[in-house]
């Protein structure tokens, strides 16, 4: 038997159930709203290595890795579905508005540097020459991490969809995965619909992942949402050629126009409502790095929920039946390639159909 379920169809689950069904796994997708309706919604799409990790870590490692399936992973999926994905070679700039903050910024790159992580220094006059839309009192200079790249999550999921339908994927929208139980040699999933029996079953359900109740062993690791804030500007035209970052503010813009702006970190629960303060900060900040969006309103507003844990949790929970993958807090969009890759082969090897 080679059934697989799946309780979440954000990027992460749904880039698994691709690479499953390719595998000649059985899958099914079970969600509780809609397909990427969560945070694969409202994420801004960076693929930034740079912009998080400084440390050698297992994270690190797997964001580096995913990074660099992402190209291949985005031109297959383009193939499979005869879409065109936005995914942008731009790099990502890191500004420094006086001689702390620029040191700062060298100690972090030459850390990086030993993960092979690359930044190269630019000074203010530079900086100026490139982009020329950027506050420049007091620009004392800035990294350059050509390495990080931007990706529409959105455009993903969607292709994901369809990748997965033509592959055979049941997707179950609407229907939330309650319970698992692990009996002898299956895993049984109830649904408000009723139950079914599975050979393997993967949690992958974001910030809810650690409210699904297992039968059979230990409870899965707690998860958290942590609430994220972003604007959008539509613009007429191209003006922020790559990811720019200050402090905890971070611009990109997408190939449709939309300018991207944020984003907030906050422990709210599941609280969907708009904070106005919030959006008024991250629109101040915003206008500081790029002073004329502060003579523009933002056209959207919106945020979403970042699955938090106690770390990545990736791989296989206390039975070759059950399997996590959720906890990619902040870097959920970047690291679903390698999740996924590391699941169906962790799942293949587990169920002995490689
Ligand atoms: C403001 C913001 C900015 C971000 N920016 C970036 C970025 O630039 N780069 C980056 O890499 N990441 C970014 N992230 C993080 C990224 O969006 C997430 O890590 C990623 O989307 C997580 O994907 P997921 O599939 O695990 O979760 P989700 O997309 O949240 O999907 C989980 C799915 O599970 C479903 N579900 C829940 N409970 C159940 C259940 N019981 N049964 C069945 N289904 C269930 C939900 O309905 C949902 O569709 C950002 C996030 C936010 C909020």
């Amino acid at each position: 038997m080679s059934q697989v379920a799946i309780a979440g169809a954000g990027i992460v689950g749904m880039s698994l159930a691709w690479r499953l069904s390719q595998a000649g796994f059985t899958v099914t997708v079970y969600d509780k709203g809609t397909v990427g309706g969560e945070a694969s919604w409202a994420g801004a799409g960076m693929l930034a290595p740079g912009g998080e990790y400084e440390d050698d870590s297992p994270a690190a490692r797997l964001a580096i890795e995913s990074r660099s399936l992402y190209p291949a992973f985005v031109r297959e999926l383009e193939k499979a579905t005869r879409s065109t994905i936005d995914l942008q070679e731009t790099g990502a700039l890191d500004l420094a508005y006086s001689d702390a903050e620029l040191q700062a910024l060298a100690k972090r790159a030459d850390m990086q540097r030993r993960i092979g992580i690359e930044a190269k220094r630019l000074d203010a006059k530079q900086i100026r020459t490139f982009w020329p839309r950027l506050r420049t009192e007091e620009l004392a200079g800035g990294y350059f991490y050509s390495g990080d790249a931007v990706v529409n999550p959105r455009e993903v999921v969607s292709a994901l969809r369809k990748a997965t339908l033509a592959n055979g994927v049941q997707l179950r929208e609407g229907s939330a995965v309650l319970e698992a139980r692990v009996e002898h040699d299956l895993v049984i999933i109830r649904t408000e619909a009723g139950e079914s029996s599975q050979a393997a079953f993967v949690v992958a359900a974001g910030a809810w992942s650690g409210s699904i109740s297992l039968q059979g062993v230990p409870p899965l690791p707690k998860s958290e949402p942590i609430r994220g804030h972003l604007l959008g500007y539509q613009q007429p035209e191209q003006i922020c050629q790559s990811i720019v970052r200050y402090g905890d503010t971070y611009i990109l813009q997408r190939a449709n126009g939309l300018l991207v702006a944020g984003a907030s970190v906050e422990h709210a629960g599941f609280d969907r409502s708009l904070d106005l303060k919030t959006v008024d900060r991250l629109q101040k900040q915003a206008a500081f790095v790029m002073p004329h969006l502060g003579e523009t309103t933002p056209t959207e507003a919106w945020n979403g929920f970042r699955p938090g844990s106690e770390g990545l949790q990736i791989g296989q929970w206390h039975s070759p039946r059950i399997y996590r993958a959720y906890g990619h807090y902040r870097n959920g969009i970047l690291l679903a390639p390698v999740t996924a890759k590391l699941l169906t082969e962790e799942i293949s090897a587990s169920l002995e159909m490689r």
